[in-house]
């Protein structure tokens, strides 16, 4: 008896073949562009990305938003009868990049590269989900699983609207896989992410003259500098957190006591325990001059993802599927945080980083490497078929 191809190797050689149908839809996402702020923009995108799944007959859900764009929910079930549970499938329909980016930094391709705003973060990663469906389908392998794919649209700006549905619909499901970016060139994936806190501190002091009445004046930016100097103090690297002021203004003139100051602090950290010690902290800030007041905004966002047993596991599985196709897929952790870690904190087992190989997001060189696309696909492909 012959020993018949594994579905991952089936699955990498029909995508090889759709290579440049790949670079293709990149290119048509990449052209709409869809800044987080631009709800009119973000729902044109959603549009096109709702049409593909329609096409490959998806149940497609409008998640609507009054101030951002509309989410995108797309549930597809190949199997026949009923499914035997969930796997969620995340990502995002939002760049960082401002309307008219493009002008600047156009699609193109050079050197096996495609360029552009958010191809990396991460354009290619809603394509490789279109196409691993396709996949699947093409190689009459059809899971009795039910997949959810959730495109969320404001995961930039700290997925505010979207953190709610995305929880509930990863309580429902088995696994969540992430198609954010993944690290470094050989695409490691993620399976450990920093949790992520950001305050905003205003201080308000009292103007004087600098020379004539300075003891009248109460000096915001004086408090500032105090307040930053304690911040500063709560970082433990070891364990694991950072704390750093990232933007900081005040006063008007030089010869003013300053009466305005504020600061922006972002906060990173890796154990889930931490967070209720450091919201404390931060939200406990006082005075420390006579007559200064201040006011913190903001605190801690998303929870860390840890690499828990379950997601190990995961990530064993994607190991092994990719030694199948001769690549040895590795993992690492990071301090940037996503959507993985609203679904991990809550116990889901989630996988991170499986977007297009590439490099250089938020930045003029965004980029994803060409010949990776039909390999990463696979290996979605292949999750899917096998969760
Ligand atoms: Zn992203």
């Amino acid at each position: 008896m012959n020993r018949s191809r594994t579905p991952i190797q089936a699955f990498l050689r029909q995508l090889k073949t759709q290579q440049t149908e790949m670079v293709e839809l990149l290119g048509r996402f990449v052209k709409c562009e869809s800044p987080s702020h631009d709800k009119a923009a973000v729902d044109a995108f959603g549009r096109i990305v709702a049409e593909e799944w329609k096409k490959r007959g998806a149940k497609i859900q409008i998640i609507r938003q009054p101030k951002r764009g509309n989410q995108i929910r797309a549930e597809i079930c190949l199997g026949q009868g009923r499914p035997r549970g969930q796997i969620m499938i995340l990502g995002h329909l939002d760049t960082v990049y401002p309307a008219g980016t493009l002008a600047k930094m156009p699609f193109r391709m050079a050197h096996g590269r495609a360029y552009g705003p958010g191809t990396f973060d991460m354009k290619a990663g809603l394509v490789l989900a279109l196409f691993a469906v396709d996949a699947i389908r093409a190689a009459g392998h059809y899971p009795q699983k039910r997949f959810v794919f959730y495109w969320n649209s404001d995961e930039e700006i700290g997925s505010l609207t979207s953190r709610a549905a995305i929880e509930r619909e990863a309580r429902r499901s088995d696994a969540v896989l992430v198609l954010e970016p993944p690290i470094g060139s050989q695409g490691r994936l993620k399976t450990a992410r920093k949790g992520v806190g950001a305050v905003e501190i205003i201080v308000t002091g009292r103007a004087a003259h600098a020379g004539i009445n300075p003891e009248q004046g109460v000096n915001a930016v004086h408090e500032l500098a105090l307040q930053i100097a304690r911040l500063m103090k709560m970082n433990d690297p070891r364990r694991g957190i950072t704390v750093q002021a990232t933007v900081v203004a005040g006063g008007t003139v030089s010869n003013v006591v300053p009466a305005q100051a504020r600061a922006e602090v972002d906060i990173r950290y890796t154990r889930v325990s931490d967070a209720p010690r450091l919201d404390r902290a931060l939200q406990g800030l006082r005075p420390i001059l006579k007559g200064a007041q201040i006011e913190v905004r903001g605190g801690i966002n998303r929870p860390p993802l840890e690499r828990t047993a379950a997601v190990g596991t995961l990530f064993e599985k994607a190991q092994s599927l990719m030694r199948e196709i001769g690549v040895n897929l590795r993992e690492a952790s990071t301090g940037g945080g996503s959507d993985g870690n609203f679904t991990a904190a809550l116990g889901v087992p989630t996988l991170d980083g499986l977007g297009a190989v590439g490099d250089g997001a938020h930045s003029p060189g965004e980029h994803v490497v060409i010949r990776s696309l039909p390999e990463r696909a696979a290996l979605l492909a292949g999750l899917l078929g096998t969760l």
